[in-house]
């Protein structure tokens, strides 16, 4: 690891300052960012510590909108009760991700920012064509091991997928960013991420000197019956193969669909909302026929390779599960 400068940054006003330039990252939790720094992928000149910002760890569950602070703990969240009751989606994907011990000490900001999984990204010799670490030098993964990359939202530049399990979720249920840099903003979840196109080292909508202050999911009753579903090669500590954040509302009469969310993880370059599902259920019975017609829409613009063909097959076995399961919340 290179030798690099360390601030503890006492408010907000001094971490915007002290994170102004493009070689300074943000430091919260740590748990990705150290690991990148460790392998070479992330060498920043300074670290900005943000943890002793004020304010910015509280969980708020209101009737109308749930509000959490980029600095709450992962496994504060996930065990949070009121938020279990009334988003079990978003419970559930943080319950599942990672281990007891990185869940304890990795913030919600910080969970959404971590990066790609991609072995040549984080080969520690550095010397792979990978073009999201360095851009032009080509995509080792086309034509290399590519098993667990993405079949959405991919590009001839990079296949690489969005790890993550939370952002699922979040992009299910029209989920908010607050950012904070010289200006506050607020980026919707499913717009904060970007796929690779031809510049896949542009992972999302922060610039320098923006971190995340609050993530925000309004309350609807698709949320409040949601499931998070994630299949992967063994129970504990490992990315998904494929995962679906799946919630339903019913009408009145107790068995029409009135609104359906889904969003895969696992599978795309960023978490990926599937409208085409919500769109063939929404205004038809809610039985396990029309969900599974419904689903086998899932993959549709799928470009699989050899490897992660399988991931194809998987889409609409996941997006069924989760919205049966969710069905029983409705
Ligand atoms: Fe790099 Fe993306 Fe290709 Fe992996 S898939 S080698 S991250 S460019």
């Amino acid at each position: 690891m290179r030798s690099f400068a360390y601030h503890r940054a006492s408010g907000v006003a001094s971490a915007i300052q002290l994170g102004s330039t493009d070689e300074t990252r943000f430091l919260a939790g740590g748990t990705n960012l150290v690991d990148l720094m460790k392998c070479n992928v992330e060498r920043p000149a300074t670290l900005v510590d943000v943890t002793a910002l004020p304010g910015l760890d509280q969980v708020d569950v209101g009737p109308a909108r749930i509000r959490i602070g980029s600095l709450a703990r992962m496994s504060t969240v996930a065990d949070h009760p009121d938020l279990k009751a009334t988003a079990p989606a978003v419970s559930e994907s943080l319950w599942r991700a990672a281990s007891a011990q990185i869940r304890n000490m990795a913030t919600m900001g910080g969970n959404l920012l971590q990066r790609t999984r991609c072995p040549y990204f984080r080969d520690e010799s550095g010397n792979v064509s990978c073009n999201k670490r360095n851009p032009g030098s080509g995509c080792a993964a086309l034509s290399g091991v590519n098993r667990n990359h993405a079949v959405l939202g991919g590009s001839e530049f990079c296949i690489a997928t969005y790890p993550g399990d939370f952002a699922t979720a979040l992009v299910a249920f029209d989920g908010l960013i607050h950012v904070r840099g010289r200006d506050s903003r607020v980026v919707k979840a499913n717009d904060f991420f970007r796929s690779p196109g031809s510049t896949p080292h542009i992972e999302n909508d922060l610039t320098v000197g923006e971190f995340i202050t609050a993530i925000e999911l309004p309350v609807t009753q698709s949320l409040r019956a949601s499931h998070y579903l994630k299949v992967r090669d063994r129970s504990s500590y490992e990315f998904a193969a494929a995962s679906a954040a799946a919630g339903l509302e019913l009408e009145k009469d107790g068995r029409t669909i009135k609104d359906a969310r889904i969003a895969l993880g696992g599978v795309g370059t960023k978490p990926w909302r599937v409208r085409v599902v919500e769109a063939e259920l929404i205004g038809k019975p809610c039985t396990e026929d029309v969900i599974r017609r419904a689903a086998n829409h899932g993959a549709e613009g799928a470009h699989p390779l050899p490897q992660n063909a399988f991931k194809v097959t998987l889409i609409p076995r996941v997006i069924a599960r989760a919205l049966i399961e969710a069905v029983r919340l409705a």
